[in-house]
């Protein structure tokens, strides 16, 4: 690789380090193995060639926040790294009639929010399978709102526990694996990753394989990991700015 390419790659094999290393000082900080924070990239708005440099320096996973963004990019990542298995996951707010698209190209959907998104979840994965487009289950974090404000996404806290049980009852099809955050505006971040940590902790009382709590972004991944997140979503520290699009 030459010119540009090498640039960028060198570019990202640098924010990619420092990411790390932010990582491993929260975790030391909060007394964790950094090898229970795992490392998403939220490669939304960047292109598949940032994807495939990503893969090239080790990273597998990719989260994106938009349907027909993510098909189209998956396949050409597909197309510029064609040995490399990568895990995409949906991080934005699913509609259901994209249920039968995410089904076919997510590995988990961490965005779920509502009983009709479980229902459509469930039956575009069945389809999926059926029809030989996905292997194994759908993974799930059900998504948690801090605030209540339904306008942002989010199931609310007091509703959450029997979200969850719906996930898990549509199993093989789907697989409830956690919770999901995100701060909302205006509220501190170390008090909402608390209340993340709470409503995680309660879930997996109930369902004990479901261990993953996906808090934590580019500004606030120290507190999240503070507060036992297992997974940090990263986008503008590891990529760089995305431009000023209204999202
Ligand atoms: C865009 C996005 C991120 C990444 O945010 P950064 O601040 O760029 O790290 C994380 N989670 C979700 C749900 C997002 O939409």
């Amino acid at each position: 690789m030459t010119g540009v390419g090498q640039g960028r790659r060198d570019e990202l094999a640098a924010t990619l380090a420092r990411v790390r290393s932010r990582i491993a000082a929260a975790c030391a900080a909060a007394g964790r193995d950094p090898a229970q924070v795992r490392l998403l990239p939220v490669t939304k708005t960047f292109p598949a060639r940032d994807v495939a440099t990503l893969v090239d320096l080790g990273l597998l996973d990719a989260a994106e926040d938009r349907d027909a963004e993510a098909a189209a990019k998956m396949a050409e990542v597909a197309a510029l790294r064609r040995a490399a298995e990568v895990r995409w996951h949906m991080v934005g707010r699913v509609q259901r009639n994209k249920c039968p698209s995410v089904a076919r190209w997510a590995a988990q959907v961490q965005s779920v929010d509502s009983a009709r998104l479980v229902e459509a979840l469930h039956r575009a994965a069945s389809s999926a399978m059926q029809a030989g487009q996905r292997q194994g289950a759908l993974g799930v974090l059900v998504q948690a709102s801090l605030d209540g404000d339904p306008a942002r996404g989010g199931c609310p806290l007091p509703e959450l526990q029997a979200l969850a049980d719906r996930v898990a009852a549509a199993s093989p099809q789907l697989r409830l694996e956690g919770v999901m955050g995100v701060v909302p505006l205006g509220m501190d971040p170390g008090a909402a990753f608390a209340q993340l940590d709470v409503a995680a902790q309660r879930l997996r009382r109930s369902h004990p394989a479901a261990v993953e709590l996906s808090a934590g972004m580019s500004g606030d991944l120290e507190q999240a990991i503070e507060h036992g997140s297992t997974c940090v979503r990263v986008g503008t520290a590891l990529l760089g700015d995305r431009p000023l699009i209204s999202r």
